[in-house]
């Protein structure tokens, strides 16, 4: 029987998120991978429980997780019945529509009969009457943006969803959201960007945006799926996402030997800072206010228990920003290794 640590709400910072009432960890876990029927139960339930000793008490899916898609929520709605449903008011648990889920022209994209049937379906997979935030997962140029809106501010009404949110939206389509957000009197609470040392965008407006508009930024692929750890400095180990199959989002060609002397450096950089590249990569996520919180990924509890050592050190001096910076612009070759 699982009973979570008593102290857990003193090992994390809790950052506000935007101008809600709502606090969010400084780092989250997301249940993209690891989660599905494909993977462990047993590890993926223990990386729930050390999450939520470590103080986490946000946990990331969307209707698509797994693979097979939709087992994310179910084995998590699994661990909730199991383990966590004494918890639930102490938990936000977020969930997604946008991408492919089931065959049609019903089963993707942002129209009102696809995101409130999905929402209605991870419901059921997570064993849940609400989750906390809702997202329109992304962006869709084919349906109004009114309608995908006022599909999100009707699960608020119907109680489905306590806040919605945005995902993958450029900055000139978050204020368009917006706007009509605010008009429905339902507000955005937060944006879901990628972002990480190796992809910078959100740099050029969005955080801008989000923090002119009160609207918080969790960051997904904060470790950039991995390579911003120590995992890849010796090769591609067979149990990593590169070298998995289940993931077509990373593989071996994305280890070119530019990103492997990147990584190589900035370990160096981590290693005088007394910390883990993992460490340090969020860390320097986490130096901008504008970031709520880091969404990070993990494989195992250990992983999860050396990315929270990241708060141990979140400064960093002018000298080391000025080293990261130039070893992140550096180019090199697009060679693989
Ligand atoms: P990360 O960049 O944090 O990558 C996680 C992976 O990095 C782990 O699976 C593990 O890889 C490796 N790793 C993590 N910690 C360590 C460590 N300390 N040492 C060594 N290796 C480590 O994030 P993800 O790409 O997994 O994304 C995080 C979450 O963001 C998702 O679960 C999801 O909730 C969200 N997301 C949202 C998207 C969206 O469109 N809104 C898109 C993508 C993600 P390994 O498995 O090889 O051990």
């Amino acid at each position: 029987m699982y009973k979570p640590l008593e102290d857990r709400y003193h090992r994390m910072e809790y950052r506000r998120c935007g101008r809600s009432g709502i606090k969010l960890p400084a780092i989250s876990l997301g249940l993209w991978h690891n989660f599905g029927h494909v993977d462990n139960f047993e590890n993926g339930r223990k990386i729930v429980h050390t999450a939520f000793d470590l103080g986490i008490t946000h946990f990331d899916l969307a209707n698509n997780y797994g693979p097979p898609p939709g087992s994310a929520e179910e084995n998590f709605g699994k661990i909730i019945k199991q383990d966590l449903k004494n918890y639930r008011d102490e938990l936000i648990i977020s969930s997604k529509a946008g991408y492919y889920m089931w065959p049609g022209p019903y089963g993707e994209w942002g129209s009102r009969k696809y995101i409130i049937s999905s929402c209605n379906q991870s419901l059921k997979r997570l064993g849940l009457e609400y989750v906390d935030i809702f997202y329109s997962h992304r962006f869709d140029f084919d349906t109004p943006l009114e309608e995908t809106m006022g599909a999100l501010d009707q699960l608020v009404r119907q109680g489905k969803a306590l806040y919605i949110g945005i995902s993958n939206y450029y900055p000139d389509q978050t204020l368009a959201a917006v706007k009509i957000l605010d008009r429905l009197g339902t507000p955005c609470l937060i944006n879901q960007p990628r972002y990480s040392m190796f992809d910078r965008k959100p740099e050029e407006g969005l955080l801008d945006v989000l923090a002119e508009k009160g609207i918080g930024a969790i960051v997904f692929s904060p470790l950039a799926q991995g390579l911003l750890t120590n995992r890849y400095l010796q090769g591609i180990p067979d149990d990593s996402r590169a070298a998995k199959t289940t993931s077509p989002f990373l593989n071996k060609e994305n280890l070119t030997r530019e990103v492997l002397d990147k990584i190589r450096q900035l370990n160096e950089v981590a290693i005088s800072r007394n910390q883990s590249l993992a460490q340090m990569a969020i860390a320097w996520l986490l130096i901008d206010e504008r970031v709520t919180s880091v969404l990070i990924g993990a494989s195992s509890a250990e992983q999860l228990m050396d990315n929270a050592g990241s708060l141990k050190n979140l400064r960093f001096s002018k000298d080391e920003l000025k080293k990261i910076n130039k070893i992140l612009n550096q180019k090199g070759s697009h060679e693989k290794i």
